[in-house]
């Protein structure tokens, strides 16, 4: 229980809303405020530095508490653990794109989707819950996203042939989870482990771990049906294969249509890869507290095949 109360203090990760400012600007303006430029993993107080493989994201000490600064509160910058970082990232929509975020509120991924689209393109954020959509709204609109249209509609409801939808070209997947990934929670694990070992708790979870597993498995079919896509992000903050490569490898075994990104398009130098499924872990991404410093995390990314079978 120790190592784990010790991983609890994962770095502060910062991501620059690029609808705002520059990277080099909120550098600048740290900068002002004491805090020194390091190359490597920020560990003492009052230092920064860039990270490794996401250029819109910055690194800070554990702890560093920012929800009263400036740049936060202007949305210049948004407190996003790195990992979940990561699907905006692999699914790299262009400026002027169409896309969709199925399960998108607090909008957290959507917004960064706008970010790297520079607010050029289309972007329709679903969620079946009003009052997260709310929130989505007006965490958007604070970071200046222009192109965010939510809708408060379930997903799977979604006629992907109708007009609008007919266009999607790349969407964002990060559906209800168990959140088992999530530091804070593991905490909560622990505790609850230590408190008590009861057998039907083990049975409740492992129901609702497979219809968590099957909800995941109808968004990505669904995601699927749409005819112009091109890419398609899947994550979750589970550390459970089951809700990760079990649900990857039904989906791919579900269609002849699409098949996983190949590494170079996925962040390739991110060496934390999936945990086996045939020969294609190497396209998956994973992260943990212990390894990565970082939330534990899923990614795939399916990508409709070049000729069809
Ligand atoms: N992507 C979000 C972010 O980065 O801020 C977090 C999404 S959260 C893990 C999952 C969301 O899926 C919840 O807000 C939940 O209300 C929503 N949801 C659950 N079932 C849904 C459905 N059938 N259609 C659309 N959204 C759904």
């Amino acid at each position: 229980p120790e190592s784990v109360r010790q991983l609890v203090a994962l770095p502060r990760y910062v991501r620059v809303n690029l609808l705002r400012t520059t990277v080099d600007k909120v550098l600048r303006h740290f900068a002002k405020d004491g805090y020194a430029l390091c190359s490597h993993a920020a560990a003492r107080a009052k230092t920064i530095c860039r990270d490794r493989h996401l250029s819109d994201l910055l690194v800070l000490p554990p702890n560093t508490d920012l929800h009263a600064h400036p740049l936060y509160l202007s949305g210049d910058i948004i407190l996003q653990d790195k990992a979940s970082c990561f699907p905006a990232h692999v699914l790299a929509p262009p400026p002027g794109a169409m896309a969709l975020d199925g399960c998108a509120a607090p909008g957290n991924k959507t917004s960064h989707l706008a970010s790297l689209m520079g607010n050029q393109g289309r972007i329709w954020a679903f969620d079946l819950d009003a009052r997260r959509l709310e929130l989505l709204q007006r965490m958007t609109s604070k970071a200046n996203c222009q192109i965010i249209t939510p809708v408060h509609q379930s997903f799977l409801e979604i006629d992907p042939t109708a007009k609008d939808y007919a266009r999607v070209e790349y969407i964002l997947l990060d559906p209800s989870c168990s959140g088992s990934g999530i530091v804070s929670r593991l905490d909560q694990l622990v505790e609850q482990a230590e408190q008590d070992d009861d057998a039907g708790k083990e049975t409740a979870s492992s129901d609702r771990l497979e219809q968590l597993a099957r909800f995941q498995l109808e968004c990505i079919q669904h995601a699927f049906k749409f005819p112009s896509v091109k890419r398609i992000s899947y994550s979750t903050c589970s550390i459970h294969r089951q809700e990760n490569e079990e649900v990857v490898r039904e989906a791919l075994l579900s269609t002849d249509q699409f098949e996983l990104a190949p590494r170079s398009h996925v962040l390739p130098d991110w060496t934390h890869r999936g945990e086996a499924i045939e020969d294609q872990a190497d396209a998956l991404i994973r992260a943990s507290p212990a390894s990565d410093h970082t939330n534990g995390f899923f990614v795939a990314c399916f990508q409709r095949r070049s000729t069809a079978k």
